[in-house]
Parts: structure tokens; C-alpha cells; sequence
């Protein structure tokens, strides 16, 4: 099957950039796709998985996490102050973190729940009006900020401009994430996954290329 195919091609992204085989996590962003290709992909072996909005994934994963043992779910989209605690329940990591008022909300649920997923920040690298992150000016100061509240920052996420050459973003945003002390890097999606392994990325964001194309919901 197509995941088979991409596991292959980040082996060899991997070997590529010399880095160690394992060494980048294949997150499977299974949004819009319906139950029984993700089911097939579950029946794969494959348990890393993405969505980008809380009420889907809400309406499909804790049945299939019911079924399937070590499900890992990353929410990567952009999320509403007013669905943290939702997100927080249901996500083992949220790749979304873009702003003051967000990372006071996952802070103070975090302690009253004693547990927080992982947390990345996004970065609007290409500077680009209607998408999340904060600027890249704006960055360092942010991150300084989420750890002074006890989260737990493991990396930094992007998506770079469709028309633009990706590879310079995935380069700012590891260059953003070594001056800060950060290993994570989220970063990479079906179309230039290979060149964000080798500018660095530990998790790689795949949905049409495991998946096929996206079928729009029903109207
Ligand atoms: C949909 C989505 C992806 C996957 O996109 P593909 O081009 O289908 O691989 C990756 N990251 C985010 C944030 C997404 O919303």
C-alpha cells in the first residue's frame, strides 16, 4: 500500500541526510478521509495519526483507539481557546500552539489536570496574513513565555507558503528551533516531506500521498 511507499522514501530521506533510521516520526493526517481507509492504514501496523480539527477527530478516534492498542493523535490544526480542554483530552500532542492566550488556557487545565500532550509551537514563517503561528520576530520571545508557564515545548511546527520553495521555510524554522534549544521540528507534507527530513524534521505531516485524495464531505 501507498504507506508502505512512504515509509520507504523516509527511510531513505533519512539515509539521504545521514541521519539515524528511525529518527523521523510518520504522522498519518487521516482528516476528511473516510472510516475505512484509516481503518486499513490501522490494520497496516500504523499507529501515528493527525487531524486538524477537534470535532472530527472527537467523532472518530476514541472508538478506534478502543480497538486499537497505542493509537497516537496529533492535532495539527488550529484550535479554539474555547475547545483546549477538549483537544487536551483527546490528543497526545497539538502542533498548533500560535498565541498568549491559548498557552495561558493549555497552562492553567494542565495543572488542574496534572498531565499537558506534547506541545509545538507554530511559526507563520512566510509571514502570511490569514495563516496561524507567530511571526518569526515574535518567536523566541513566545517560546520563552510557554516554557515560563511549565509547558511542555518540544518543538516547532510550520507550513510554508504553497507558492514558495519550502526548503527555505523548513530552514528557518530549524535554525528558529536550534537557537532556542529544541529538538522538534514539524515540518513536511506529501508534496516535500524528503526535503524537510533533510533540513531536519522529526515529524513529517502525510495525508493524500498514505491516503489518496481528500473526498469532500457530502454536501
Ligand atoms: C492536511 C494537512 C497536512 C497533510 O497534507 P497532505 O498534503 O495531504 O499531505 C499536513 N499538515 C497540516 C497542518 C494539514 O492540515
Amino acid at each position: 500500500m501507498a504507506l508502505d511507499d512512504i515509509r520507504n522514501r523516509i527511510t531513505q530521506a533519512e539515509r539521504a541526510a545521514g541521519r539515524p533510521q528511525g529518527s523521523v516520526r510518520l504522522i498519518a493526517v487521516s482528516k476528511v478521509q473516510p472510516l475505512d481507509r484509516v481503518e486499513a492504514v490501522l490494520d497496516a501496523g500504523h499507529r501515528i495519526f493527525g487531524e486538524n480539527k477537534v470535532q472530527e477527530a472527537a467523532g472518530k478516534w476514541p472508538a478506534f483507539r478502543e480497538r486499537f492498542d497505542g493509537v497516537e493523535l496529533h492535532l495539527i490544526g488550529p484550535l479554539q481557546t474555547n475547545k483546549t480542554r477538549q483537544a487536551m483530552e483527546l490528543a497526545d500532542a497539538i502542533h498548533s500552539v500560535d498565541r498568549p492566550k491559548l498557552a495561558n488556557t493549555l497552562a492553567r487545565i494542565a495543572q488542574e489536570r496534572g498531565a499537558c500532550p506534547d506541545l509545538f509551537i507554530q511559526v507563520n514563517t512566510g509571514e502570511e496574513e490569514q495563516k496561524a503561528g507567530v511571526m518569526p520576530a515574535e518567536a523566541d520571545g513566545f517560546i520563552a513565555d510557554c516554557r515560563g508557564l511549565d509547558l511542555p515545548v518540544r518543538g516547532l511546527m510550520c507550513i510554508p507558503p504553497a507558492d514558495e520553495e519550502p526548503s527555505l521555510h523548513f530552514a528557518l524554522l530549524a535554525k528558529i528551533a536550534a537557537r532556542n534549544g529544541l529538538d522538534g521540528l514539524s515540518m513536511g507534507m506529501s508534496a516535500d516531506f524528503e526535503s524537510a527530513i533533510a533540513l531536519g524534521a522529526t515529524h513529517v505531516r502525510v495525508g493524500s500521498a498514505i491516503f489518496g485524495d481528500r473526498v469532500p464531505p457530502a454536501a
